[in-house]
């Protein structure tokens, strides 16, 4: 595999499991829907960043550094899993989060306390604008900090998704089991841009369809440039020069809805039908608009029902946890 010369530390439990959706899927009227089991990862409660996390974990280590540093949101879950990474491997974890500090943490950030982890909350900033200045305060006050970025998502991070497309390969060759198109939520870029060099290194014949979480208005580079550039760099740690473009990335936009992390009936209905036809969760800021997405594309007829889809869950569920994410908008609660 092109991957095995980087470092890398075990952080989770792979492969993760790939298991049908027999009941979605006759509700739809096809096609025939396999979910891939990311949120059980094992680390922390799960999810993608993992897969980031395993990479870039190592590299901290390899490094010598004292502790990492990583931002987001204040329910972010790439910053819960790093706290997790960072406590598992004896490192201290520094999170620069947006907002203020609340009265009663829960979700995640509840998470990231138990875990140890040091918090600065940034106000406005949600992206990391504040991560290199506190990570210099840090290095002024004689700490080695290794700087993860937003979403864990530079080209060491989306290595973690090249793997998981050599995982996913090995698995369905197991399976003897083919599939026509990968759905998933799509946000900092790392798992689009490592899934698609993936699927471009292991000769894969998939569609990749991103669904976008969040658009920030100011973004200097289109989301498709972003992607393009994080794969390129992602290809060429693992020494392919192949060039990436934007036309290489399906990404939907059509689901923002009102903003990140706002809860509206898309997002609650594909995670109350999910958790109704096949008991497994979603989570209402990622995957259940992702999810969302993909009921949308069936009913609009983007797939015939002789076709296999695979739904990649990206995990996220201790955010149902947050009351800001409150499902119970309406009085009923049946999907
Ligand atoms: C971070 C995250 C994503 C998006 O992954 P990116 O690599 O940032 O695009 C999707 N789902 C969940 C639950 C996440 O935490």
């Amino acid at each position: 595999m092109p991957f095995h010369h980087l470092p890398r530390r075990s952080l989770g439990f792979f492969p993760t499991p790939i298991v049908e959706l027999p009941r979605l899927s006759q509700s739809l009227g096809g096609p025939r829907i396999l979910i891939k089991r990311d949120d059980q990862t094992g680390l922390a409660l799960g999810g993608n960043k993992t897969r980031k996390l395993e990479f870039l974990i190592a590299d901290a280590l390899h490094q010598n550094c004292d502790c990492v540093i990583t931002a987001g949101a204040a329910q972010s879950n790439h910053c819960r899993q790093t706290a997790a990474a960072a406590a598992m491997v004896g490192l201290e974890c520094h999170l620069v989060l947006g907002g203020t500090p609340p009265e009663q943490a829960n979700g995640n950030l509840l998470l990231d306390e138990v875990l140890g982890a040091t918090i600065h909350w940034t106000g406005a900033d949600r992206k990391g604008e504040q991560l290199n200045a506190i990570a210099s305060q840090l290095q002024a006050q004689d700490h080695h900090p290794y700087v993860i970025p937003y979403g864990g998502s530079n080209a060491l991070g989306a290595v973690g998704f090249v793997a998981a497309m050599a995982e996913l390969q090995q698995q369905l060759q197991a399976m003897e089991q083919s599939v026509d198109a990968i759905v998933f939520a799509s946000s900092s870029g790392g798992t689009q841009a490592g899934l698609t060099v993936g699927q471009s290194l292991l000769a894969m014949d998939v569609e990749l369809i991103g669904i976008r979480i969040d658009k920030a208005e100011d973004e200097q580079l289109s989301y498709g440039d972003q992607l393009a550039e994080l794969a390129t760099s992602t290809a060429r740690m693992l020494q392919s020069d192949r060039q990436f473009h934007p036309t290489d990335f399906r990404v939907e936009t059509a689901y923002l809805g009102a903003g990140y992390g706002v809860v509206g009936e898309l997002e609650r209905s594909a995670i109350t039908r999910l958790a109704q036809s096949e008991g497994i969760l979603l989570d209402p800021v990622y995957s259940g608009r992702a999810m969302g997405g993909l009921l949308d594309l069936i009913r609009r007829g983007q797939f015939n029902p002789q076709q296999t889809i695979l739904f990649w869950h990206t995990g996220g569920q201790p955010a149902l946890f947050a009351p800001q994410f409150s499902l119970k908008e309406t009085s009923s609660f049946s999907g």
